[in-house]
């Protein structure tokens, strides 16, 4: 066995089988491209869901959290921390939202925005003891807790963790009549991802979140927004939120907000709202440490500094612009906005995995987002040579020269 075929073969021996990987090992990333074990080169065009929108080993982020390492890295919300304060803050105002609650992974994040609006439903609303629900969407995808898959409407995601966590309703997406038609006086919230990614970047029509903005207010619901993916540049503003020109309840954000190096997730949002959690009521040992403040105020920084939504927004036309155009027989539609963009393939392709297979032999990481669809996504600030030449690849491989 070679390094790379051992290194899979002890991933597979001793680590759960909870993903299927493509067959390369890395050892190094800079930027937009990571480099395997046997120093082969390639682009990053997943940029791990959206965690790396800044790219691998940024200087300024890997800077910052060395600089807080070497202060204070962990102390637990038993007590202040310098950091925390001014993330708090920092966030607060960009997002345009008077509060955060700090946690790690988006998951928990999604979990604490439903405990936030069942509280506010029990204590603004006055919905009746344990009968609130949040409406949800089919093809929706908030992270894997026990409550979280309970209104998956995937069965990979659910089959064998039940029992689930009442109180959601699944309505289809894109579709606001269908949301109107499932609200009761116990509905706290309307929990959704502005663009499903994980379903394959299904992107609504323009207005819709507009639409849905207005059924929260009257019928005093909370608009909860699910960023984790689409935030903090992807899709070609800071929030995508911003292009229906509208403000959610509540946001929670993760991925990107811990600058590619380490997990941060946050709820941001009023205070009417937010004042609900008291102390004692809610929390995580790491959530909100020092490091991952500074790590996380100094990814607010570099995304303003280095405008990179805007650059998402600039590049992302161009790169929609080149795929729509491929002449290939195995494409079905094209979709996208800003850097989060999704090409489907036609069922006839036979999936988009052995693409993606076939563009990393070609030095292009894409990864196949259910079965038919391949997911560009790559840094934001990605040089934008290697942009054309990692798009020049994927078009290459879909129209089969
Ligand atoms: C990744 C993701 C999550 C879950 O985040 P984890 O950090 O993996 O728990 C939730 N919502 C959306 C939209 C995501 O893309």
């Amino acid at each position: 066995m070679n390094l790379t075929e051992n290194l899979i073969h002890k991933a597979e021996t001793y680590g759960a089988h909870n993903y299927h990987p493509l067959p390369l090992v890395l050892r190094k990333g800079h930027a937009a491209e990571v480099v395997d074990v046997d120093g082969n080169r390639y682009l990053d065009f997943l940029s791990c869901y959206s965690a790396l929108n800044f790219g691998h080993q940024h200087p300024v982020l890997v800077k910052a959290l060395l600089d807080q390492l070497e202060k204070l890295a962990v102390c637990s919300r038993a007590f202040y921390a310098e950091e925390f304060g001014y993330f708090s803050e920092e966030l607060a105002k960009f997002t345009g939202l008077e509060m955060v609650l700090a946690m790690n992974s988006g998951a928990e994040a999604c979990e604490t925005a439903i405990k936030i609006a069942r509280k506010w439903g029990y204590e603004k609303k006055r919905v009746a003891h344990d009968q609130a629900n949040i409406i949800c969407f089919e093809n929706n995808f908030h992270g894997r807790t026990v409550t979280i898959v309970s209104f998956s409407t995937d069965p990979e995601y659910r089959d064998g963790f039940g029992p689930f966590t009442p109180g959601f309703k699944i309505v289809p997406f894109n579709d606001p009549q269908a949301v109107e038609n499932v609200i009761d006086k116990n509905t706290v919230g309307i929990f959704i991802e502005p663009i499903q990614a994980e379903a394959g970047i299904l992107i609504p029509d323009r207005g819709y979140l507009k639409k849905l903005r207005n059924i929260c207010d009257r019928n005093n619901i909370l608009l909860m927004v699910d960023e984790i993916q689409t935030g903090l540049g992807r899709t070609g503003s800071d929030f995508c939120f911003q292009h229906d020109g509208i403000q959610p309840d509540l946001l929670i954000l993760g991925k990107s907000l811990g600058g590619g190096l380490l997990p941060i997730s946050a709820v941001v949002g009023n205070k009417s709202v937010m004042e609900v959690i008291r102390p004692g009521q809610h929390g995580s040992t790491f959530g909100g440490n020092p490091l991952a403040c500074a790590v996380a105020r100094a990814a607010l920084k570099v995304l303003r500094e280095e405008g990179l939504s805007q650059r998402a927004l600039h590049l992302g036309k161009k790169v929609l612009e080149r795929l729509t155009h491929v002449p290939s027989s195995i494409i079905r539609e094209v979709r996208g906005q800003g850097l989060l963009i999704g090409i489907e393939l036609k069922e006839s392709a036979g999936g988009a995995r052995k693409y993606c297979e076939a563009l990393a032999k070609r030095g292009v990481l894409c990864k196949e987002t259910h079965q038919h669809v391949i997911r560009v996504a790559p840094p934001l600030n990605i040089p934008e040579a290697a942009l054309d030449q990692g798009i020049t690849q994927i078009i290459s491989v879909l129209s089969g020269t």
